[in-house]
């Protein structure tokens, strides 16, 4: 018997399939899917099984081993890999290696280990007990079939040995999962008309087209997700439910496991790597048939899907752009929805302008939710002229703000404040000579962390004590501009110096439960302000938060994305929509310095339309998406004279090649330099280019052994960085 194996080799650009001859006594457990061990050179490598031969020509080296006998990737994820390998010009094991757990990619780092635990089978009825303890651990056996070793041998491990070596008790050892997940005293609620309506049509319509699920902040859409997973689950199938990273809070988790207790399945970075293995081979086996997660959950090897949701759809996290494959999520639940026959739900309170131009035009279906449940308004809100209210206050917080919060808190309800620290950063600079302090090996600023007092480069890692003096003109006069939500926690006790506040953000919550204790704190009324970045804009349902306060709406609209403004409101209207959420009405304050952006202005009315028409003309005048299709290619090395050179040579040949394609470019990247670096880019925009793939591929393929040049290629990219 040979095998085809592919392996991953870091050192060189190889991808392709080896074949390897299988030893005799491994024949029988041979398939497809599977990861085994070879030799490549003089390396022992891992690689996955991708054919089965009976012969092959040439003479070939024996397989080692077999790393684990269960297939990683079955028939469907072999092929998306292909499909993924030919979307974004991946290479095929790079697009198998982001559907695994790292303990289950081939070459894995660390073996995790599985953990098992020790149970006991009764295999005799008619011994007769020789002890009161024997007695004791048999009349445990009268109502159960297995019991743990914990159990029995708290009542005596010695006659535990005996009945065992007796042949009495039989051992078996049980794989124990890591994660566990209790259903328990959930309310399921009756839904309301929109919402079943809703319900309805995903389970007895065609799922032919994705739907679109437009519904605003509280129009309960979670509890639609939840019955019509319960519906498909009727049916015997497995449901996907994808949130983003910074949603997927312990509240939602919390309530999808009390809900279908250990039928579902989390995978998210807050997991151990051994954790992450134990979750993917429970959803692996059938033992698990929801599976919550964040971006790669889309990849989960569920059998038998029945349906795919994606919530929060607009969200950028759901594009991996960092590294390759560079693939968007929702594209690889449209592929698993069509091969499984499934519907695919994409849902939001302000979806992204590309799918709803796809929805205005049919490709999606759309399916709308206007109102909150039970008639509840959506929250006032109030937009606050900082270019007017700066000048009067010394704070960061306005007197509105201030008055409005004292109000909340007297009435016993809660605040929350969120500081948009998008595109923003806590940065040192000299207010002598006006220079900021940048990294050696980045072209960028450092950031500031004041718990340490250290400065920062966010991209290579570096970090270095903050100065005395300015290490450009010598002066003592550093001072650290921004404001971070340390400086706003400062603020708040000395203004309301009663208010309980809660801050939440990358730093306080990045030990293990710490984020899981704060909401339930904050729920638990012992805070009155909650007070964080993006981790509190998203997902969070509070019934007793009357008030959000936005202290600074406008670092995201500074950002030079021509995204800025889709991004800005969605975030306004996604914190907007954690005001009021219960039986008490909300009200939102927005502080701007950009009172009249459309961004910011259709907030207030919570006018998504109306933002979507608008910024649609100004997508149309640019020719940016949805009207154009968009392509990034970055070209980087070390030595920026040849890297220029080549970059110009890779620009004059997809002038020759790309006729119907729009090239902009090349221009260095706002951080030109990362990590000694060099960054060129190169812009494509099209609407149909035939052989685009086929030309980038090329290019690609011929820099393949040149190690001075990387080329890196992002269709529908998210950033340009
Ligand atoms: P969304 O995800 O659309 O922002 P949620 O699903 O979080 O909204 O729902 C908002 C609140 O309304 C939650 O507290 C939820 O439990 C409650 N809710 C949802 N549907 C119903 C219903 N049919 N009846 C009563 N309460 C509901
Ligand atoms: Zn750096």
């Amino acid at each position: 018997m040979v095998v085809g194996v592919l392996v991953e080799i870091s050192s060189q650009n190889l991808d392709k399939v080896f074949d390897y001859l299988v030893p005799k006594e491994l024949e029988n457990s041979i398939k497809i899917g599977i990861r085994v061990l070879v030799p490549f050179g003089k390396q022992k490598l891992e690689g996955f099984v991708l054919e089965i031969k009976d012969s092959s020509e040439v003479e070939l080296k024996e397989i080692y081993s077999i790393v684990d006998y269960d297939v990683v990737l079955d028939e469907e994820l072999l092929l998306l890999g292909k499909q993924i390998q030919k979307e974004t010009l991946s290479t095929l094991i790079s697009a198998y290696q982001v559907m695994l757990p790292k303990a289950l990619k081939a070459k894995a780092g660390s073996v995790v280990k599985k953990k098992f635990h020790t149970f006991y089978r009764l295999q005799k009825n008619d011994y007769v007990a020789t002890s009161s303890s024997q007695k004791k651990i048999l009349e445990k056996f009268l109502d159960r079939e297995e019991i743990s070793r914990e159990e029995l041998t708290s009542i005596s491990s010695a006659s535990v040995s005996t009945l065992v070596s007796k042949g009495v008790l039989q051992v078996i050892q049980k794989e124990d999962y890591r994660m566990k997940y209790e259903a328990s005293q959930d309310v399921k609620k009756v839904l309301t008309p929109s919402q079943q309506k809703v319900v309805d049509t995903v389970i007895h319509g065609s799922s032919l087209r994705p739907y679109l699920l437009f519904g605003v902040t509280g129009s309960g859409k979670t509890e639609v997700y939840m019955h019509i997973i319960e519906e498909v689950l009727k049916n015997h199938k497995t449901a996907i439910l994808l949130v983003p990273e910074i949603s997927l809070t312990p509240q939602m988790i919390e309530q999808f496991s009390s809900r279908f207790g250990n039928q579902i399945a989390a995978l998210h970075s807050a997991l151990s790597e051994g954790e992450k293995y134990d979750e993917w081979r429970r959803i692996a086996r059938g033992e698990a048939n929801i599976v919550i997660g964040a971006r790669s959950a889309i990849f989960a090897p569920l059998k038998n899907i029945g349906i795919i949701i994606m919530d929060e759809e607009h969200s950028d996290s759901y594009k991996q752009g960092d590294k390759s494959p560079r693939y968007h999520a929702r594209d690889i639940a449209i592929w698993r929805g069509r091969y499984h026959q499934a519907p695919v739900i994409l849902g939001s309170a302000t979806p992204s302008l590309e799918s709803m131009a796809r929805a205005q035009k049919g490709v999606y279906q759309l399916l709308m939710l206007k109102d909150r449940v039970n008639g509840k308004q959506l929250p006032v809100v109030e937009i606050i002229d900082m270019n007017q209210e700066a000048r009067k206050s010394t704070t960061h917080l306005t007197p509105v703000l201030i008055k409005e919060m004292k109000n909340v808190i007297q009435k016993e309800e809660q605040v929350i404040l969120f500081l948009n620290r998008r595109g923003f950063s806590t940065f040192v600079t000299c207010k002598n000579c006006a220079e900021t302090i940048k990294c050696p090996n980045c072209d960028i600023t450092l950031t500031y962390h004041k718990s340490n007092g250290m400065l920062r480069c966010h991209y290579c890692g570096y970090a270095t004590v903050l100065p005395k003096v300015c290490p450009h003109c010598k002066e003592d006069a550093l001072s650290d501009l921004g404001v971070g939500t340390e400086k706003i926690e400062e603020e708040l006790h000395k203004i309301l110096p009663s208010a309980r506040v809660l801050r939440m953000d990358v730093d306080t919550t990045s030990r293990k439960g710490s984020h899981k204790k704060m909401i339930h704190a904050f729920r638990n009324h012992e805070y009155d302000i909650l007070l964080g970045t993006q981790i509190v804009a998203k997902g969070l349902d509070f019934p007793d938060v009357t008030l959000v306060g936005v202290i600074n709406a406008d670092t995201s609209l500074n950002i030079p994305d021509f995204r800025s403004s889709e991004n800005t409101y969605s975030l306004l209207c996604q914190v907007a929509g954690r005001s009021g959420r219960s039986t008490k009405s909300g009200k939102v304050l927005i502080q701007t310095f950009n009172p009249n952006h459309y961004a910011i202005s259709f907030v207030k009315n919570h006018d998504y339309l109306g933002f979507y028409q608008e910024e649609m003309q100004v997508r149309r005048k640019l020719g940016y998406p949805p009207f154009y299709y968009l392509c990034f290619v970055k070209i980087s090395g070390k030595d920026s004279k040849y890297l220029l050179s080549e970059t110009s040579k890779i620009k004059r040949s997809l002038d020759r090649n790309l006729t119907h394609t729009t090239i902009l470019g090349p221009t260095s990247l706002a951080i030109f330099k990362v990590n000694n670096i060099y960054r060129y880019g190169i812009i494509l925009k099209y609407k149909k280019e035939d052989n685009l793939k086929e030309v980038l591929s090329k290019v690609i393929h011929h820099y393949k052994t040149n190690h001075r040049v990387r080329i890196d290629i992002d269709f529908n990219p998210s950033h340009f960085s």
